[in-house]
C-alpha cells in the first residue's frame, strides 16, 4: 500500500492537531513515527485508519483519496491495515487463540484455514504452546507478542503499532522489535511504527519521521548499513 498524505490540517475545534503534514510511505518500508506527546501521532494513526477526517488537506491510498472511498472501499481499506496499541487490547475472556480466530473470522478469511492460520501466527510470534491460555496468563511481553500475532494473522498491507513498547522492558522491547523487523523483510509488510525509543531508531537505521506540535520536523531516511 502506497500511503500519502499532501498537506493534511487536523483540527479539533479551536485545537490544531497537525498544521500540514505531508510525507508518502512507499510499500514494504519500515517508518518510525516520533514525537512527544500531544504532537499528533495519533491523530495522524486515525486519520489514516479513515477514524476521522482531515480538516483540509488529503490522504492518498494507492493514488486514490481516501475521503472519497465508500463503505466497502473502506472496509477494504481498513482490513489491510492491522493495529496494534501500547496497551494490547485483548479480549479478556478469550484465549489467545479465540482472539485470533475472532480477527480471522470479521477479515472474512476462509473457516477452513483459520486453525492452520492460528497455528502459522503463533509459531511465528513464538507463542504457539501458550495459544490456548487467557491473557491474564501471559506477561506483557508475551502480550504484545499476541497482540502481533492477531494483527498479521489476516496478511494485512500495514501494520500500525501505536506506541508498541510502551509497557515492556528492554528486552521484551528488543524481542518484539525483531519481530517486526523480521515480518517487514519476510512478508514485506509496511510497517509504521510511533516510539519514543532512541536506541531503536539508532540501531536500525530505518525512516524516521519527526513530528512536533503537529508539524513534520525532520524527516530521516533509512540508513545504509
Ligand atoms: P500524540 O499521539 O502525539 O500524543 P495526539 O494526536 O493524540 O498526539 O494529539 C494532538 C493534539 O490534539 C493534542 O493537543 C491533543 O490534546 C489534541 N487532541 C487529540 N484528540 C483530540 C480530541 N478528540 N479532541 C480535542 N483535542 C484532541
Amino acid at each position: 500500500m502506497k500511503i500519502a498524505f499532501n498537506n493534511v490540517v487536523k483540527n479539533y475545534g479551536s485545537v490544531n492537531a497537525l498544521n500540514g503534514v505531508s510525507f508518502t510511505i512507499k510499500p514494504s518500508e519500515f517508518v518510525f513515527l516520533v514525537g512527544s506527546s500531544g504532537a499528533g501521532k495519533s491523530t495522524l494513526i486515525k486519520l489514516l485508519l479513515a477514524q476521522i477526517k482531515p480538516s483540509s488537506g488529503e490522504i492518498n491510498i494507492n493514488d486514490q483519496d481516501l475521503n472519497s472511498f465508500r463503505k466497502k472501499e473502506l472496509d477494504e481499506h481498513r482490513r489491510k491495515i492491522g493495529v496494534i496499541f501500547q496497551d494490547y487490547q485483548l479480549i479478556v475472556d478469550k484465549t489467545i487463540e479465540e482472539n485470533i480466530a475472532l480477527a480471522l473470522d470479521i477479515s472474512g478469511y476462509p473457516q477452513n484455514q483459520i486453525k492452520s492460520r492460528i497455528d502459522e501466527v503463533t509459531t511465528l510470534v513464538n507463542l504457539h504452546h501458550r495459544q490456548n491460555q487467557f491473557p491474564s496468563q501471559l506477561s506483557g511481553g508475551e502480550l504484545q507478542r499476541a497482540a502481533l500475532a492477531r494483527a498479521l494473522a489476516p496478511n494485512p498491507e500495514v501494520i500500525l503499532a501505536d506506541e508498541p513498547t510502551g509497557n515492556l522492558d528492554n528486552e521484551n522491547s528488543w524481542n518484539l522489535l525483531r519481530l517486526f523487523k523480521k515480518i517487514n523483510q519476510k512478508f514485506g509488510t509496511t510497517i509504521l511504527m510511533t516510539t519514543h525509543n532512541q536506541d531503536f531508531i539508532d540501531s536500525l537505521k530505518y525512516r524516521t519521521i519527526i513530528i512536533d506540535d503537529g508539524l513534520i520536523v525532520k524527516d530521516l531516511p533509512t540508513k545504509e548499513s
